[in-house]
């Protein structure tokens, strides 16, 4: 059987995969990029479309231990635990929770302060170079308060830590949240406003893009399944897929929420599951937004997505093969009604996806101590449209043996069994 020569290979064409490839591609390497679907067309494909340069807070905080039983009893939780999937899930819950403990959550939010704020200025040179500045607006990020206790809650917990990490954060008023989306209920009180977070026009089309011009640009794209992947004794790497092999110098693991196999037959456990989320999309909502709001209250976002509004949101721990539960995202809709009054849902349509997660909510990248030519960029939880860029550019980095810009000690893959 014929073996096509790459430099490197990247596994994975979701934003991550995309992003990688595309910087490995501006140091001269030849890449080969391979997934079985389209790019862009996992969990890439249906989200708010963020750039959240602001995301600095992890999911696991001091008081999360407290909200557990609720998020296995109660469906409605922002955050639910599937109860028929707990056995498997007792390993990551319980580091979970040990991530949930003060210094730990205070050193993973150290962590994200060193790639989140940073994410945009990273992307700008492959958005410039594939020509597609009008798929980004500088929008912000808008948060709605209706009532005073969820606002003081928000800004002396998450907004706390966010400034305290010098992330800009703006309140509002209800008049001058009013003037920004004018569509909002009049029952909003209290506005906070990211504004250094960015909006896709549509994370889906902005990662074909990007796609589109590495593949311009020389980059080869294999549409087809991995079936096997192995590291030699000089370390040449061989990837088998449905459509032939690649042998490359250097492998870049990129299959977010579907990485973990993967990261065990290249020798190293790691912690990653599926945290499932959904949207409903209202191709004629009837109403316009400007940017993304997300309801303190009921914490669900509400994102102008190709100018019509995608519901997005809830967080569910199951298994990554099991059956979606789409009346979680159905169960948004009068919720979405009450913030944006007139919103018709006719011709909706509901997505899921699997956000790559890990229980300290870092991703993890970087080299094998074994074999530094094999690189891991998965598990990039809630931000891992937010962090294309930056994930591109440390890997690059990594292949070049030029200095990393941040420390990737906190980000290693070996960290979770040793
Ligand atoms: C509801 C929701 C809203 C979100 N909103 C935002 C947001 O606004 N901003 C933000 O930054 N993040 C957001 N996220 C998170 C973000 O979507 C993910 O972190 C990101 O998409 C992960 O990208 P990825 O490239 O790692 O994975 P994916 O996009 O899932 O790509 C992995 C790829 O690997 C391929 N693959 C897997 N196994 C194989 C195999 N054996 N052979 C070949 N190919 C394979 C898959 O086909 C897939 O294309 C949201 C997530 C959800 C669910």
């Amino acid at each position: 059987m014929s073996v096509r020569k790459a430099d490197i290979v990247v596994l994975g064409a979701g934003v991550i995969g995309v992003c990688v490839a595309l910087y490995l591609q501006r140091d001269g390497h030849e890449v080969v990029l391979v997934d079985q679907d389209e790019p862009g067309n996992g969990c890439s494909f249906g989200n708010a479309g963020l750039i959240q340069c602001a995301s600095v807070v992890p999911v696991a905080t001091p008081g999360v231990a407290r909200a557990v039983p609720r998020m296995l009893l109660d469906k409605n939780q922002p955050l639910h635990i599937r109860w028929r999937h707990l056995p498997t899930l007792t390993p990551y819950l319980l580091r979970f929770l040990a991530e949930s403990r003060p210094d730990r959550a205070a050193r993973n939010a150290r962590a994200l302060s060193t790639i989140v704020p940073r994410a945009y200025d990273d992307y700008r040179p492959l958005i410039e170079a594939a020509g597609i500045s009008a798929m980004v607006r500088s929008t912000g990020e808008l948060h709605v308060f209706e009532t005073d206790a969820a606002f003081e809650a928000a800004r002396s917990g998450g907004f706390a830590i966010r400034r305290s990490h010098g992330v800009r954060v703006e309140e509002l008023d209800a008049a001058q949240v009013g003037e920004l989306e004018p569509a909002l209920t009049n029952t909003v009180r209290h506005g906070l406003f990211l504004p250094d977070c960015h909006q896709t026009v549509n994370p889906k089309s902005f990662v074909a893009a990007l796609a589109g011009h590495f593949i311009a640009n020389g980059g080869t794209f294999i549409q087809a399944r991995v079936e096997d992947v192995q590291v030699g004794p000089q370390g040449k790497v061989t990837v088998a897929t449905t459509n032939g092999a690649v042998g490359a110098d250097h492998i870049v693991l990129s299959f977010g929420a579907f990485s973990a196999p993967w990261a065990r037959r290249l020798g190293v456990r790691v912690q990653l599951d599926s945290e499932r989320g959904y949207h409903v999309m209202l191709p004629q909502p009837g109403v316009a937004l400007n940017r993304t709001v997300v309801s303190g209250e009921y914490k669900f976002a509400l994102a102008p997505i190709d100018g019509r509004v995608r519901i997005v949101g809830t967080a569910e721990l199951a298994r990554v093969g099991a059956p979606p539960a789409y009346e979680r995202a159905t169960r948004l809709i009068p919720l979405a009604r009450h913030i944006l009054p007139g919103l018709d849902d006719a011709g909706r349509t509901l997505w899921m996806g699997h956000r790559p997660s890990t229980p300290d909510s870092l991703p993890v990248l970087g080299q094998l101590p074994r074999h530094p030519n094999v690189i891991f960029a998965f598990g990039h939880n809630h931000s891992g449209l937010t962090l294309g860029g930056t994930t591109g550019r440390i890997v690059a980095d990594l292949v070049a043996s030029r200095p990393s810009v941040v420390d990737l000690s906190s980000f290693r893959p070996t960290r979770f069994y040793s």
